[in-house]
């Protein structure tokens, strides 16, 4: 039976038909892997996920966790999940050696931790956090906080939170208000309280890390006055033993739509509960410089916002082959063309309606997965290239797409998963199937790692526009290169190739005309229209690139599997420029407006 949860002939055909990851292995930070090694990292975590995750997904959704005032509690499976992640080592499956981790290529480990975001979001959630956690010390802490941290992290003793957010600051981090005071000894005491965090309390791992943003007295205001700290919840003794608890307590956890099975914590820290040195105020410790936390943060924003898409990606292909198998099994109706009550019914797949939903979904998911994968093959160049000029060309072309990786799966995987809803008919709106976990889970996407809208402004109004326009010219350029290997193809790809260049030629345009004015207000006030538009121009991209490989791929020796594979990517990759594609001239058009429908909406009128 194949996997529900992913695709592995997908995957196979991303990562080595098209993008060709075996290649990398002839530099030096992969030369120890092979097509071989990467094969068994993803056989592993298909077995992990499917084994270990996927059991206890709609369990830990129904036993949400619980906090009686001392301990948090969550259903055992979870841990038991963790440990035996914590042991295949794949939460640094993309990390250096020399800390313990694989030296992967990055668009290898996000498929295999998609596996486990298919299986399990929320469990997933846990080594996810703290990976990010790591990353953003291994990029920016001093030699002794990665020796301190990291390390234990790796090994899965330590997990780690980011603990941006509070009650009253959500997508203007200009405003939060948590402080750190500086001390005689070099270290901070924190006061302040953090809302939203992800992973703040549990008993998982012998310690949480958090990375706290946070304010010393008298830096300067808004975001250049923000820090970042290391604030454990217990604190290590000189030989890295657990000593005291820190003045970190949690308050409450929030009960959410979805992803229930990952702690959501409001947190105070300094609150005087516990007494670290016999005074009140969290123990941090700062990392890297005074007043560089917002930067540091966005440092790792891009692999943090990539992963955020792969998750959704990930909800949206399990939702997608749950539907498929669905329909492929559920008898109802006849067809159009023959009636006839006493022959048997077909199963719904046969269907031209459900074969429209199934193919939306196949277009969202498969388009998806590609942008992701692509991303992590940027994020490998722009680490090994041997050119200089190659790195830096991979890291302003990942800026650009960075807020449309995170945006368009968020948007459109979760639009997979209302139509894997749909497909199910009425037994998809019970929880006797999986596909309405999967919406709620995937519903938290267009809202952290900063909203949709928020993406929105950052794409259009700093992505677009940073560096004289370079990063969309990179974009654009891109772009171009595929449409030209298209037209030299011919046939079906020179016919969608040219419905993309004529949507290319309009995003350029219509980004000219928004800041022709120099108006920001005017040229922001449908930014989320720009970004959707952008994104399905940018989908396009990836399944014309698809098409290629498949016509690459295909020759008369394919097994009946690969005719079959290969077919239905021409029909996605068809379906999304017929069906999709199309949707961005009306948003173009809106744009190429300037209209000022929301701008001129006055508060009063609602
Ligand atoms: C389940 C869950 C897990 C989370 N995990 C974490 C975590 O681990 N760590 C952490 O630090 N945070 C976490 N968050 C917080 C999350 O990042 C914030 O919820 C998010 O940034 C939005 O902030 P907010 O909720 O305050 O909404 P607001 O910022 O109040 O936004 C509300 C609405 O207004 C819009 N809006 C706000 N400002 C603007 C603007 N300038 N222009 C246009 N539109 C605007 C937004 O797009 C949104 O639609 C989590 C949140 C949830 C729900």
């Amino acid at each position: 039976m194949p996997s529900t949860l992913l695709s592995r002939r997908d995957l196979r055909f991303l990562l080595h038909e098209w993008l060709d990851v075996t290649r990398l292995t002839e530099r030096p930070r992969y030369a120890e892997h092979s097509r071989e090694t990467f094969d068994a990292v993803l056989d592993l975590a298909e077995r992990v996920a499917t084994e270990r995750f996927a059991p206890h997904n709609r369990a830990a959704d129904l036993t949400e966790p619980t906090f009686d005032g001392q301990r948090v509690r969550l259903i055992p499976q979870v841990k038991a999940a963790l440990d035996v992640f914590a042991e295949t080592g794949l939460l640094a499956a993309s990390l250096d050696s020399s800390v313990g981790g694989m030296q992967l290529p990055h668009a290898v480990s996000a498929a295999c931790f998609a596996w486990f975001q298919a299986a399990n979001v929320a469990t997933s959630a846990y080594p996810f956090l703290t990976l990010g956690n790591a990353n953003l010390l291994l990029a920016h802490g001093s030699a002794e906080q990665v020796d301190t941290w990291v390390r234990p992290m790796v090994r899965g003793r330590f997990f780690g939170t980011m603990c941006l957010s509070e009650p009253q600051a959500g997508s203007s981090l200009a405003d939060i208000t948590t402080r750190a005071e500086p001390q005689d000894d070099g270290t901070y005491r924190l006061h302040g309280t953090k809302m939203w965090i992800s992973g703040g309390d549990h008993e998982l791992a012998e310690n949480i890390v958090h990375l706290v943003l946070a304010r010393i007295p008298g830096g300067p205001a808004g975001v250049k006055g923000i820090s970042l700290f290391i604030v454990p919840k217990v604190l290590l003794a000189d030989d890295g033993a657990l000593g005291a608890r820190n003045d970190v307590v949690l308050v409450g956890l929030n009960h959410k739509l979805g992803y229930r099975g990952t702690t959501n914590t409001l947190l105070n820290f300094g609150e005087g509960v516990h007494r670290p040195g016999g005074r009140p105020g969290a123990v941090g410790y700062l990392v890297g410089e005074p007043h560089q936390g917002l930067a540091q943060m966005f440092h790792m924003m891009n692999e943090a916002r990539i992963g955020v898409g792969a998750g959704a990606t990930a909800l949206g292909y399990t939702g997608y082959l749950k539907s498929l198998a669905y329909a492929r099994q559920r008898p109802q109706g006849r067809p159009v063309a023959d009636k006839d009550p006493t022959v048997p019914q077909v199963p719904i797949v046969a269907h031209a309606d459900v074969k429209r939903m199934l193919l939306a979904q196949k277009s969202y998911v498969e388009g998806a997965l590609a942008l992701v994968l692509y991303c992590g093959r940027l994020l490998d160049e722009q680490r090994t290239a041997p050119a200089e000029a190659d790195r830096d060309r991979a890291r302003l072309l990942l800026d650009v797409l960075t807020p449309i990786t995170k945006s368009w799966p968020a948007q459109w995987c979760l639009a997979a998963n209302d139509l894997a809803i749909q497909v199910h008919g009425g037994y998809g709106y019970t929880r006797d199937y999986d596909v309405e976990q999967h919406w709620r889970d995937n519903r938290l996407n267009p809202i952290h790692e900063g909203t949709h809208g928020i993406q929105a402004l950052d794409l259009l109004g700093r992505k677009v526009t940073m560096r004289d326009g370079a990063g969309l010219a990179l974009l654009v350029d891109t772009i171009r290169a595929t449409v030209g290997r298209a037209w030299k193809a011919e046939g079906e790809a020179a016919e969608l190739a040219a419905r993309l260049g004529g949507a290319l030629d309009r995003v350029s345009l219509v980004t000219r005309r928004l800041w022709e004015r120099g108006d920001p207000e005017l040229a922001l006030a449908n930014a989320s229209v720009y970004l959707e538009a952008v994104g399905h121009v940018v989908i396009a991209w990836m399944w014309l690139e698809q098409l290629l490989a498949v016509e690459a791929a295909t020759g008369p020796t394919d097994s009946g599997d690969d005719v079959a594979f290969y077919a239905g990517k021409r029909q996605a990759a068809r379906y999304f420029f017929r069906y999709e594609l199309p949707r961005t001239g009306p948003q173009f058009d809106l744009l190429e407006s300037l209209d000022r429908t929301t701008l001129e909406m006055r508060e009063d009128w609602f």
